[in-house]
């Protein structure tokens, strides 16, 4: 549940208590989500968590065990895929290798009625444009890049003019570069058209930069759903908190509360001061903390002093220069504390944070 629900008149797609099973695994487990009109919403998770037949339960390739699929206020649970008003794209691209680039969003449009004549040609030409592609409707599909492979495969899918856009990791075959141009020209067709959209990856960061929301799964089921800013700012679970960017998790106990109400938790050998936020903890509960890496504060000198509430010694034990930043590994009371610095760091440093920065997240689904 989050704060940020659709009304019930914007819903353009519906899954309401699916289940899929197969012999033994439950693929997806009694899945509810509400996807807006012209909303960009992804399905992100490791996997085997369920991404891919949850679309394809959207798709109509496969049919609910238990639940119902809804466009708007229709109920389509048992209608074949041709008639559901979808257009979906896959990872390898699965263009026609025999036919030009033209021929194969063409082939798309032959869905769509009245098919046929000049019309079509125009049509085709629109949607090579769209997807940035103007005057490459000669060309044969192996003489492409991936990345222009996948931008037909979706002009073919949009063509027929589908309610919904459905892509199932459409990405992961293409480089990194490929992937981020990529993922920018899909968002801008889709905010071009304003057509609704669900979108399946394994590539948390892929998740964030392009949705307007993110449903995390695990295990069959979305752990938390909202916009990315939300899911990395406030992540509900610890499963959430580490999937989603580098975390640092601390667990421990609550000792005791200031008059500001910022609670005193003891993590090993340490106590730190935390901000519980709108969670109700009391002193003695077990509690699950995060602070992200860039949230965390860091002296050089171990000696030396910090401007935090609390602040701990720990070691340096590997860093990867990234450019812009280093993330350095840290090694404290047994646990890897990830950091962000731009200047090197080796041997012992002091690491702290503010207690606004820590944010407390419930360690197992119930939230
Ligand atoms: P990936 O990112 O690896 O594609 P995913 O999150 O998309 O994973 P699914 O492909 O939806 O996950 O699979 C979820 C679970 O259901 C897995 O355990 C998978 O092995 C199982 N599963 C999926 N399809 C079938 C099938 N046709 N028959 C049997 N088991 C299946």
């Amino acid at each position: 549940a989050t704060s940020d629900e659709p009304a019930a008149d914007s819903i353009a797609v519906e899954l309401e208590a699916v289940t899929k099973r197969y012999a033994e695994t439950t693929a997806v487990d009694a899945v509810s989500l509400a996807v807006r009109e012209g909303e960009f919403f992804t399905l992100v998770g490791p996997s085997g968590c369920g991404k891919t037949t949850t679309l394809r339960l959207v798709a109509g390739f496969e049919s609910p065990t238990d639940g119902a699929v809804r466009f708007r206020d229709e109920d389509v649970t048992g209608v074949p895929p041709e008639d559901r008003d979808v257009g979906v794209v896959f990872q390898n691209y699965a263009l026609f290798p025999h036919m030009t680039v033209g021929e194969n969003v063409a082939y798309g449009l032959n869905f769509a009625d009245p098919p046929g004549g000049v019309s079509d040609d125009r049509r085709v030409r629109e949607l090579l444009e769209l997807v940035d592609l103007e005057g490459m409707a000669d060309r044969e599909p192996d003489r492409l890049s991936g990345g222009q492979q996948q931008r037909v495969a979706i002009a073919r899918a949009l063509a027929p003019g589908p309610d919904v856009l459905l892509l199932d990791e459409p990405m992961s075959a293409l480089d990194a570069q490929l992937r981020e141009r990529l993922r920018m020209q899909v968002k801008a067709i889709q905010q071009e058209l304003d057509i609704t959209t669900i979108y399946v990856t394994h590539d948390q960061e892929e998740a964030l930069a392009i949705s307007d929301r993110v449903a995390v799964m695990r295990d069959g089921t979305p752990e938390q759903v909202g916009p990315p800013r939300e899911i990395y700012r406030r992540p509900g679970t610890r499963f959430v908190a580490e999937f989603v960017g580098d975390n640092n998790v601390f667990e421990g106990t609550v000792r005791s509360f200031d008059g500001n109400g910022l609670a005193s938790v003891d993590v090993g050998p340490e106590t730190f001061a935390v901000a519980p936020g709108e969670r109700d903890v009391a002193v003695g509960d077990g509690l699950a903390f995060c602070v992200r890496p860039e949230n965390l504060v860091i002296a050089a000198d171990p000696n030396s002093d910090l401007e935090t509430a609390t602040a701990t010694r720990a070691t340096v034990r590997s860093a990867e220069f990234l450019g812009e930043t280093t993330r350095v590994h840290l090694e404290w009371q047994g646990q890897e504390l990830l950091v962000r610095t731009r200047d090197p760091l080796s041997g012992d440093v002091l690491v702290g944070f503010d207690p606004e920065n820590a944010h407390v997240v419930a360690v197992d689904r119930t939230v």
